[in-house]
């Protein structure tokens, strides 16, 4: 369940104010450069933490923001 904790902390800092932004149509919620469908990938699988290359954010995908609701 190593996943679930790192996504935990995700949220957690999401909270805190820290630099996490949703996926928003295949692009980048906080710089909105278009995401590499590889990058895109890689966030929907959350086996690791993803940053924008273009903006340094963590991004993290909708269903993150879902299980905020
Ligand atoms: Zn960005």
């Amino acid at each position: 369940m190593r996943l679930l904790h790192a996504y935990d902390n995700i949220r957690k800092r999401y909270r805190n104010g820290l630099a996490v932004v949703m996926v928003k149509r295949n692009a980048c919620g906080g710089c909105f450069n278009q995401i590499p469908p590889q990058m895109q990938l890689e966030i929907a699988l959350r086996k690791k933490i993803i940053a924008c290359e273009h903006c340094g954010r963590v991004l993290v995908d909708d269903l993150i923001q879902n299980a905020e609701e």
